[in-house]
């Protein structure tokens, strides 16, 4: 795939703004809960201006109830010109959710506190866990959504087709995610984890590729991992990355889907 012209690759540099909602969900003890919940007091406040020094502009996926809990934040983040992306309303695992009218009363939820607090509705879906039911892709495209960013079969964007409904796909990869590293089996140092990113980002230039990685507030926010964050994009801008937000390389991604190696999929 082609980057646009003056970048040699796309960075898809996105964050899962999760707070403690996941924990929250599963009715966690209160300190496994205040270990999310830095995400939403702290690391965010770090992000936010790691993110300013930069001029970055990016998708924040943000449950419905993390919307709801910390209106001021997401109405700063609109403000400074990052967009707010669907992620579950409680961070829900969609694959357990056997009724398409129970999985669509999630997405409702979650778009109803969206619409209320940023004026629009969300046009871009990250699954939480990664996880899709055998509903979500058919919500997806009723629902109109432009894009997700939960699906792992590709190193670059595709455009999913089914009747005259388009799905850009921004795939995602476990490997690109802090997450694992950093929390849940933590097999990896913040530096061993930035220089694996910045192999990511070489290998995205040699093919003016695009690479995509996620990233967790409660999780790069704490303490000094805030600085592998920051060398990243520092590295990134040195390569001439195009750093948007996933709605942008999903307009980009249908702009050069006819003419370029774009795969269309039918469904
Ligand atoms: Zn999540």
């Amino acid at each position: 795939m082609k980057a646009p012209q003056n970048y040699n690759f796309i960075l898809f540099l996105s964050f899962d703004f999760d707070g403690e909602s996941a924990e929250v969900m599963r009715k966690e003890d209160p300190i496994t809960i205040s270990r999310g919940r830095y995400g939403s007091r702290v690391g965010i406040h770090k992000v936010i201006s790691v993110l300013e020094r930069y001029n970055i502009r990016t998708t924040f996926f943000t449950p419905g109830w993390i919307v709801e809990h910390y209106p001021e934040i997401i109405k700063t983040l609109v403000r400074k010109g990052h967009e707010i992306a669907l992620h579950g309303y409680l961070h829900e695992r969609l694959d357990k959710i056997e009724r398409l009218e129970d999985e669509e009363h999630i997405f409702k939820l979650g778009e109803n506190a969206i619409l209320r607090i940023t004026g629009t509705k969300p046009l871009g879906f990250r699954a939480p866990y990664w996880r899709w039911s055998r509903n979500t892709l058919s919500l997806l495209l009723s629902r109109g959504y432009l894009y997700d960013s939960s699906l792992m079969d590709s190193d670059d964007p595709y455009v999913i087709k089914h009747d005259e409904r388009k799905l850009v796909v921004l795939p995602v990869d476990w490997r690109l995610d802090d997450w694992p590293y950093l929390e849940l089996y933590r097999t990896l140092t913040p530096k061993e984890l930035l220089s694996m990113w910045l192999e990511e980002l070489e290998y995205a230039r040699s093919r003016k590729g695009f690479v995509s990685i996620t990233l967790h507030p409660q999780c790069i926010g704490r303490g000094a991992r805030i600085k592998i964050l920051e060398e990243l994009i520092t590295v990134a801008i040195k390569m001439k990355a195009w750093i948007p937000k996933g709605i942008d390389i999903a307009r980009y991604v249908l702009g050069i889907a006819q003419e370029d190696s774009i795969l269309i999929r039918e469904l």
